[in-house]
């Protein structure tokens, strides 16, 4: 898995402290007046902040939680038009590496691409060959959403009921993002806080 930020609002904490300030007559950007949106649940202000992410090689099942994240845009590779393969095409749960279940785990991956292949070169479109294909298999998109919907995914996919995969994925997200910079690094450190009730 490999997460990159494309693009992002550039200043998102005076972005989100104007929008705040509008409503209140204040012109000047404060992050005080942002901490005391995030505090007070005024969370319309942060989706004027967005992300426009690429998120590479996470499992079919992954993809599956996230995009049940209505509140975000998303642009998958379709495995209706791009054919699967390589080497690495599979996620493999860390669970079963190093059981018994990891041998049968790729056996029947590797059934799979078998029969995939073979039904390509017989004839058959990449859209009715991947019904063959099993939820490990990888894809990518690009995903662009506001802070506000942000906040919400990671409260919900860095929580430990979360599965894990996504689980690493909301965790990604979020250190990039800290990564990009100073004013994001203050944003997401903010939310972070509201996230564990230290706000
Ligand atoms: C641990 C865990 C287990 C889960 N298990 C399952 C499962 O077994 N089966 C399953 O189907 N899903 C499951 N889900 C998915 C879950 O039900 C949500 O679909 C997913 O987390 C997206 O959350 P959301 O709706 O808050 O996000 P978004 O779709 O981004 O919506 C954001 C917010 O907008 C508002 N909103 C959006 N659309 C509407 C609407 N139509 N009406 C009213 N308000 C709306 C809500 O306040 C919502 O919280 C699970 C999620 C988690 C975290």
């Amino acid at each position: 898995m490999q997460v990159t930020v494309i693009a992002a609002t550039q200043s998102p904490m005076d972005v989100i402290g104007i929008a705040a300030g509008m409503c209140y007559g204040k012109p000047t950007p404060s992050p005080e007046r942002v901490r005391r949106c995030a505090e007070n649940g005024h969370m319309s202000v942060f989706e004027h902040a967005t992300a426009t992410l690429q998120i590479e090689d996470i499992s079919r099942a992954c993809l599956a939680q996230l995009t049940r994240h209505r509140i975000a845009s998303y642009s998958v590779t379709s495995h209706r038009y791009c054919e699967v393969g390589g080497g690495d095409w599979c996620v493999i749960p860390p669970s079963v590496v190093g059981t018994d279940a990891e041998s049968r785990f790729r056996a029947q991956a590797s059934d799979a691409m078998w029969s995939y292949q073979a039904a390509i070169d017989e004839g058959a479109k990449f859209e009715d060959a991947r019904y063959l294909l099993p939820e490990a298999t990888k894809t990518s998109l690009v995903m662009t959403i506001n802070a506000r919907s942000l906040q919400n995914l990671l409260t919900l996919r860095l929580d430990s009921h979360a599965q894990w995969e996504i689980r690493s994925l909301a965790a990604e997200v979020e250190w990039v993002l800290m990564d990009y910079s100073k004013q994001w690094y203050t944003l997401m450190e903010l939310l972070q806080e509201v996230r564990n009730g230290n706000c």
